[in-house]
């Protein structure tokens, strides 16, 4: 089987369903291939983030999609040691929604790609499993995908890797990979939660172990944090001493950890941070975790990863409708989304260096005096906050034709071309001027001598003749 597209995009994450929806919404041709049958996966990030809701607002969305079941986090808090902290606040941050909405990414997912089908130019491809690229005269020109077991050939203008921190197409493309060295790794699993337990975003740290609880209405999502591959050696100590870690940094869990009967309900997931050398080649580009895994520190993969996919749509709808995208378009979606990759990326390394910190000390925590005055620092949960909800350069759905830089070149040259004419025809002006001038002074010149001298010779006659 074979489809003709004009973009082609890997992976329906939250990326890759953003970028579809943005670029079918300006009349872009794109087929959006998912290798599942449905988005109906646990433990993969349920945060929507202000800005993120900012994007929902922009695009008209965000009144159906609150009307979804969501929990609001208003701020989030530490509990160390036994005594509780807060860290951050979104209750004033300049954006339309003050709160991250907890929403199962299935939920977001599908009210995504249920808006995207309204558009006539987007079509979404379950089951259709990207295996490897075609290339044609040293450019990407396509997607070779297995739909049960069957060969598709996407043939398309440009292919757009969002398939995640294990991309086929990223390898594929033999794009390098920049990994940074993380030291934990989560596991996560549910508990039930009660009336009156807390209803923010909670981080209990002591004894050496790290536990978040994530308010979901019925239940918390838990991540218990362990060491980077330590997962065997947990099991190794038996399910009793795993409960025990949990009621020790929660105690009033009391009897909910019970519900933990088998290790099948506890997923481990391997945390990584790594990014892209070049994020694009002649004819592809990665966004998302494709072109930078991030860590669930701070839980801001999903807005990265949404706010790529803004960017790409603002700076490639207009060379994808003029059918020409070119490297310097491409480049362009890497430069913008560089900087904030880099920041957010620093800052989870920061927060994970003292994960191991933590991790050296199984003892109570004793708070250092440091911590707690930070606490004191007026707008400090604010920044946080910010840092979190909105994060670096947030992006803003911008509905002006960006032309292909093709076309940008065209016009370039075409300026280029008009100041170097004017800048010629002024010298020439004044060149001729100059030669005019001087010239003219010539003949002047010339026309005085001749002058005096006739009227030497008059003068001469006239003396002769006297
Ligand atoms: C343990 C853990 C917890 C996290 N928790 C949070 C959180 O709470 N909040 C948050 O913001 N971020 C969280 N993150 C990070 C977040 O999950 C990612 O940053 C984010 O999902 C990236 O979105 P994406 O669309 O780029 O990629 P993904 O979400 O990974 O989506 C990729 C999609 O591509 C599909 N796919 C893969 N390969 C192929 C292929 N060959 N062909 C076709 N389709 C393919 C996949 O099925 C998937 O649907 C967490 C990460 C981890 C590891």
């Amino acid at each position: 089987m074979a489809v003709e597209t004009g973009c082609c995009i890997v992976g329906g994450g939250p990326a890759g369903v953003m970028l579809g929806y943005l670029l079918a919404r300006r009349g872009v041709n794109v087929t959006v291939l998912e290798k599942h049958q449905d988005f109906f996966r646990d433990f993969r990030g349920d945060t929507v983030h202000p800005s993120t809701l900012d994007v929902l607002k922009e695009l008209g969305l965000l009144e159906e999609f609150l009307e979804l079941p969501h929990q609001k986090v208003e701020s989030a808090g530490l509990v160390l040691g036994g005594s509780a902290f807060q860290v951050a606040d979104f209750r004033h941050l300049p954006t339309h929604c003050k709160f991250i909405a907890l929403m199962p990414q299935w939920d977001f997912l599908n009210f995504l790609s249920s808006h995207a089908k309204k558009f006539p130019s987007f079509q979404l491809l379950m089951q259709h499993q990207a295996v490897d690229l075609i290339k044609e005269r040293r450019r990407v020109a396509g997607v070779v995908a297995l739909n049960n077991g069957q060969k598709v050939e996407v043939r398309a203008d440009l292919v757009i890797g969002c398939d995640g921190r294990h991309s086929v197409v990223r390898s594929a493309a033999g794009l390098k990979v920049i990994e940074r060295g993380v030291p934990i790794d989560v596991l996560w699993f549910r508990i039930s939660r009660m009336p009156g337990d807390p209803s923010d975003v909670l981080g209990n740290v002591n004894y050496g172990k790290v536990l978040i609880l994530i308010n979901r209405a019925d239940y918390f999502q838990a991540g218990f944090i362990i060491r980077k591959g330590s997962f065997a050696s947990v099991q190794a100590r038996g399910l009793d001493a795993f409960r025990e870690s949990i009621r020790q940094l929660a105690p009033w869990l009391g009897e909910r950890v019970e519900e933990l009967r088998d290790w099948e309900q506890v997923k481990m997931l391997t945390v990584q941070i790594n990014r892209l050398k070049r994020w694009h080649r002649p004819g592809l580009l990665c966004i998302g975790d494709a072109a930078h895994a991030m860590s669930p520190a701070g839980g801001v993969g999903i807005n990265l990863a949404i706010q790529d996919a803004v960017a790409a749509a603002n700076l490639l709808a207009g060379p994808l409708l003029e059918r020409w995208v070119s490297d310097r378009d491409l480049a362009a979606v890497e430069r913008r989304r560089l900087f904030p990759t880099r920041v957010t990326q620093g800052v989870q390394l920061l927060a994970h260096r003292g994960m191991g910190r933590i991790f050296d000390n199984p003892k109570p925590i004793h708070v250092a005096w440091p911590f707690k005055a930070i606490q004191h620092v007026p707008g400090v949960h604010r920044a946080v906050g910010y840092a979190i909800g909105v994060g670096a350069r947030p992006e803003h759905v911008r509905d002006d034709v960006k032309r292909s830089s093709r076309g940008v070149g065209l016009a370039n040259a075409a300026c280029v071309g008009l100041v170097c004419a004017g800048v010629g025809m002024a010298a020439t002006a004044a060149v001729c001027g100059w030669a005019a001038w001087k010239i003219w002074g010539k003949i002047a010149e010339a026309g005085s001598e001749r002058g005096s001298r006739n009227a030497g010779r008059a003068s001469t006659t006239a003396i002769a003749r006297s």
